[in-house]
């Protein structure tokens, strides 16, 4: 009779020593001797490699030679208490076959350490890493955490779109979306390019946010939040930046600024808190591999309040800071946006813990966020984090349609395009918050590695869409 496949994360945990089970995975390594060999295989549902011990002699030479790093194979054998140090269990291998070979002449993932760019390189292939794996599982485990946070808490689910007419946002360069023949592109009398004949019959894009959508829904259903891919085509090489991210957008009708500050605190800790309860050995992996100080500050975040002061007074400090000599790229003063530079001077330096940043001036931030009576600044929250700087941008949302008519006229975002948008204004509007989580800065806190490419399965960057 054929056993039914186990996998090996439940084969850790349950222990059934004694029974015969059926394993299937990947081969890491193969070491041993003329009489036995040790088969470490991962099939990928969790770090912990089964070992496979097999008697040379009755199972043939013939059969072994195929089993080299990277190829497939389906091992049936008693599950025992391991012999030697290492692990607890390992399978002792009755039948083995295998479903598909890895030449070790071409296969690009051999045992010895390889460097982040290479891995980049072969990105069909990374998964197969433990760092990899690693990723990717943590990357699975804080999407359900996200869910399941605002889940709890009455929120809804909100799709919004991905292609969108509208470019008012002002969160950056957006890519077009067009079916036109570009060798052969229409031109009205002026010159300029005619779109009357493409897809939508006006410019479109990729979107860089759902954020005004969600504020619509959140007029209805009070509390809501998006959980899609978004799109900046600007031309920034940084390890923090991607041109294709997943951002995650909160919107509460009756949050004020203080409201949107707890939430956002709240929100993150518990997304800490769930790979802390949920991922410890891809943790302890990586912990130890890349960042000897990652579960320790995981650990921390979680413990600590986030000073909360604002702009005004954050740049008082690092303007102090000049003053005693430290040194910065770019200038600071009031008026100019932080650098990551100047935002975790304030979180790594100077108040060893997450800030959260207020009020800031009303020239840097976007049309819609609340005026304050001061004339000069908006009601803006930014999070910022250690090593990663801004993790989070929120702001508590003009609800007054006077005020936010003028600052959309003053920073000329044409009414045809937000309509909609002010007719929330007109109908019922509500104070309301909401802020941007970019998924994968929240990635990169909570896994420690140091560059954004290495944090999601395909990046996005620069000349670069390769896979
Ligand atoms: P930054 O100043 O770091 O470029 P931003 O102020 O342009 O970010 P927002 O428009 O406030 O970003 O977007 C909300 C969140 O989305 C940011 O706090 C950040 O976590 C994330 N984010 C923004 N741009 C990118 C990007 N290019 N790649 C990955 N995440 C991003
Ligand atoms: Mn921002």
């Amino acid at each position: 009779m054929e056993i039914k496949r186990s996998i090996i994360s439940d084969l850790f945990k349950i222990k059934p020593i004694g029974e015969k089970v059926n394993i299937k995975g990947w081969v890491r390594t193969k070491r041993g001797n003329k009489q036995v060999a040790f088969i470490a295989i991962n099939d990928g549902s969790t770090i912990k490699n089964m070992q496979v011990v097999v008697d040379i002699a009755k199972l043939g030479e013939e059969t072994l030679k195929p089993v080299t790093t990277g190829a497939c194979l389906t091992v049936t054998g008693q599950l025992v208490a391991s012999q030697g140090g290492g692990q607890e269990i390992e399978i002792q291998c009755e039948e083995l076959t295998v479903y598909g070979t890895a030449d070790p002449q071409t296969y690009p993932l051999q045992k010895k350490g390889h460097t982040m760019e290479y891995l980049r390189e072969i990105a069909h292939l990374r998964p197969r890493t433990n760092t990899f794996g690693a990723v990717f599982r943590l990357r699975h485990n804080m999407a359900i955490a996200i869910h399941k946070f605002f889940h709890e808490r009455g929120f809804y689910y909100f799709h919004t779109p991905i292609i969108t007419a509208s470019d008012c946002e002002g969160a950056g360069q957006m890519f077009q979306v067009t079916t036109m023949n570009l060798a052969d592109i229409k031109r009205d009398e002026n010159g300029a390019v005619s779109y009357d004949d493409d897809f939508f019959g006006k410019q479109a894009s990729l979107t860089v946010s759902g954020q005004l959508e969600a504020e619509l829904a959140a007029m209805a259903l009070g509390a809501v939040y998006t959980f899609g891919p978004t799109f900046r085509a600007e031309n920034s090489n940084t390890p923090r930046h991607l041109a294709e991210f997943w951002m995650i957008e909160p919107e509460v009708a009756f949050n004020e600024i203080e409201d949107n500050m707890q939430l956002a605190e709240d929100f993150i800790k518990y997304c800490v808190q769930w790979a802390l309860d949920n991922c410890y050995d891809d943790l302890k992996f990586l912990n130890d591999m890349f960042d000897k100080e990652l579960i320790e500050r995981l650990n921390s975040v979680i413990k600590v309040d986030f000073v909360r002061l604002t702009y005004t007074q954050g740049i008082e400090i690092l303007e102090k800071a000049v003053k005693d000599g430290r040194k910065f790229e770019f200038p600071i003063y009031w008026g100019a946006d932080l650098a990551a530079e100047h935002e975790r001077y304030l979180v790594e330096e100077h108040f060893k813990r997450p800030v959260i940043l207020t009020d800031y001036p009303k020239e840097i931030k976007s049309f819609y966020m609340k005026q304050n009576d001061d004339g000069k600044t908006v009601r803006a929250m930014d999070v910022l984090f250690p090593k990663i700087g801004e993790i989070i941008g929120g702001s508590q949302r003009e609800e007054d349609y006077d005020k936010l008519l003028r600052r959309a006229d003053e920073m000329h975002v044409p009414h045809k395009d937000i309509w909609w948008y002010l007719d929330t204004r007109r109908f019922g509007t509500a104070p309301h918050s909401g802020f941007g989580l970019g998924f994968e800065r929240l990635m990169l806190f909570v896994t420690g590695m140091s560059n954004i490419r290495d944090v999601i399965p395909f990046p996005r960057t620069p000349r670069n869409a390769e896979f």
